[in-house]
């Protein structure tokens, strides 16, 4: 059987599962979404992501017909009729179809999709020896032209600084934020440790509160490692002891390397290592 989509409370198979080519999620990135993981069957931090969802969409004034106990129900559906235990989610919701102009209220019905699948970000070998990463030229969005705390389907910014890894022969790419401080990776936020403390930056540096970055700080703090959210700049990464990412489909990978410069011993760091597996071993509940 094809992998049923969720569109608008419908159940459809893949091939059948279309949006207007007018839609403004199209024509304009006007629209958000989440990206979560399934571990076990279990729809991990769902309530988090709905959360988030729901906190983009105030953001862009964009009203989602249903509610957040609906559209948790309905991703937990789309899991459990594609049989799927391990994988990933995507929600969407866009603005709808329009008209060809900006004026949102010529838009209506807003689409719900809902996809749930197999992902696979970085080849095995990377999680046990680590990233190499460049800083990006593309600075990350400035906060108060567009938020990176709203997950929206406009991840040009992203996408911009994304090519810049590959052109470097790079899978990721540190963005600055417009002060030139560290902000966040592509798609995962990013933490060094320096003498035994884990440190991250704040989310006025202009960055998605990652739901990982969350969980992970919460389990360094049980495992009674300091964390401190804090301005970081590209000299605390060159000269950390550690560095590694966080994001849904990353996971914690660590990072052995900023523009050349090898981080530490230029190995993924006990700390790391460490947090992936209470990380892990959160994740699938065991
Ligand atoms: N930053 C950006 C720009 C992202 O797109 C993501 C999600 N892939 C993250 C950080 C990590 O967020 P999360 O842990 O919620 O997936």
């Amino acid at each position: 059987m094809s992998l049923q989509v969720y569109l608008n409370g419908q159940f459809v198979d893949k091939e059948q599962a279309t949006v207007s080519v007018y839609d403004h999620g199209l024509l304009y990135g006007d629209g958000i979404f989440e990206g979560i993981r399934v571990y076990n069957g279990r729809v991990f931090m769902l309530a988090e992501h709905v959360e988030r969802l729901y906190e983009s969409a105030l953001a862009i004034r964009l009203q989602i017909p249903i509610s957040p106990d609906e559209m948790t129900a309905a991703v937990e559906e789309t899991v459990a009729r594609n049989g799927l235990k391990q994988g990933y989610v995507r929600l969407v919701v866009t603005r709808g179809a329009g008209t060809l102009g900006l004026d949102i209220r010529r838009t209506s019905n807003p689409q719900i999709i809902i996809i749930a699948d197999t992902i696979t970000l970085y080849p095995e070998e990377l999680y046990e020896n680590g990233l190499e990463i460049i800083t990006a030229s593309t600075i990350r969005n400035h906060p108060v032209a567009l938020s990176p705390r709203i997950k929206s389907l406009n991840y040009l910014n992203n996408i911009l600084a994304k090519i810049e890894a590959t052109d470097a022969g790079c899978l990721e790419a540190l963005m600055l934020n417009h002060r030139g401080e560290v902000a966040e990776c592509t798609g995962d936020n990013i933490f060094i440790v320096k003498r035994g403390v884990l440190k991250t930056p704040t989310t006025d540096a202009g960055i998605l509160e990652g739901v990982t970055r969350n969980v992970v700080m919460e389990l360094a703090r049980k495992a009674n490692v300091p964390v401190v959210e804090c301005t970081l700049d590209r000299h605390d990464i060159y000269t950390a002891d550690e560095c590694f990412l966080t994001g849904t489909a990353a996971e914690v990978i660590p990072v052995v390397k900023l523009d050349g410069r090898p981080i530490g011993d230029g190995q993924p760091g006990p700390v790391t290592r460490d947090l992936r597996e209470r990380f892990q071993t959160f994740a699938n509940g065991d």
